[in-house]
């Protein structure tokens, strides 16, 4: 029988526990504050933000949010990051990626205060994940750590493969998984676009992680049997269902489904589980800056 992996009820679980550190933190002061900055008007970056605000709103996080100009010069959004730099009230934000064309992205991650970068994709947050230190996780792959916990799946000594080598889910989930710790122990096989023989690659591992944003890229004969799957991808395709569009997954479900011992569904799998990591960063570093210690899920 395989198992489903429910990403909506274990991130419910973690919003619920993380109400509860909201109020200590309220009680002594210190509600956290979220700030989401924006530049132009991407409408699905729009959808991103307008989600994290929602979030923030459920929880009792003070929810923040900062438009700037899609054509406005570099220095307006460096200087948008620094008032939020020094805002007592902010306690972790972000830009959304992507920014506009003229805008270097990595630039504007240095300019963000390390202590306040709840995406951790700061140079320096990235550099403690990598030393075994991490201050905060990326959402995504610590989402997806707290669901091999929630569902006992076993990554110590287990061979993990992962689809897709970028710096916001591939690279981090990798070296998460190769720490000396607990929930890691794994040992891992990054792919890209350039690896040769893919599903040799999936096939010997116990655990596949698919992040690539190709449509259905990997389907049954591509798995071993018993398998546990983790899909990422999310992507708009056509269909005939009254909304013009369904979300589509890195993974052909069906097939996998059939092969696999536990996958995650799209929606309803990584995807929550990526916005209550964020709420759980923000949460940590509020705790850390007004020194409050908090029980985190
Ligand atoms: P990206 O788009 O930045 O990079 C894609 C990666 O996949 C690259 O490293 C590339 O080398 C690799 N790749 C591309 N084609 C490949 C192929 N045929 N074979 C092997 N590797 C291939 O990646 P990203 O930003 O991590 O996003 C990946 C997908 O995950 C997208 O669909 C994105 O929308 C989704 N995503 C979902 C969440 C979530 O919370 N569920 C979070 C982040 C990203």
């Amino acid at each position: 029988m395989t198992t489903i992996i429910d990403g909506d009820g274990v991130a419910s679980e973690i919003r619920d526990a993380l109400g509860e550190s909201i109020e200590t933190l309220a009680e002594a002061g210190a509600r956290p504050g979220l700030a989401t900055v924006l530049m132009g008007d991407d409408p699905a970056s729009q959808t991103y933000v307008n989600m994290k605000q929602r979030d923030c709103e459920e929880v009792g996080i003070e929810g923040v949010h900062v438009d700037v100009d899609g054509d406005a010069p570099a220095e307006e959004l460096y200087e948008a990051i620094e008032e939020l730099n020094a805002d007592p009230a902010i306690h972790g934000y972000l830009v959304q990626d992507p920014v506009p064309e003229h805008i270097d992205y990595r630039e504007v991650l240095r300019r963000i205060d390390p202590a306040k970068d709840v995406d951790g994709f700061h140079p320096e947050n990235v550099g403690r994940l990598v030393a075994g230190d991490a201050r905060f996780k990326p959402c995504t792959p610590h989402g997806i750590q707290k669901l091999f916990e929630a569902y006992d799946v076993e990554t110590e000594g287990a061979d993990v493969t992962i689809v897709g080598r970028s710096d916001i889910v591939g690279k981090p989930m990798a070296n998460l998984l190769m720490q000396k710790a607990e929930g890691a122990n794994a040992t891992v096989t990054v792919c890209h676009s350039r690896t040769t023989d893919l599903a040799e690659k999936t096939r010997s591992a116990d655990v596949v992680i698919v992040a690539c944003g190709v449509t259905e890229l990997v389907d049954a004969s591509m798995l071993s049997e018993g398998a546990v799957v983790i899909d990422v991808g999310i992507s708009r395709v056509e269909a005939d269902n009254g909304k013009g569009y369904e979300l589509v997954g890195d993974v052909e479900f069906e097939s996998a489904r059939e092969k696999a011992s536990a996958i995650t569904p799209v929606p309803g799998g990584v995807g929550p589980m990526t916005r209550a990591m964020l709420l759980y960063n923000t949460v940590k570093a509020a705790s850390i800056t007004e020194d409050v210690p908090v029980e985190l899920p």
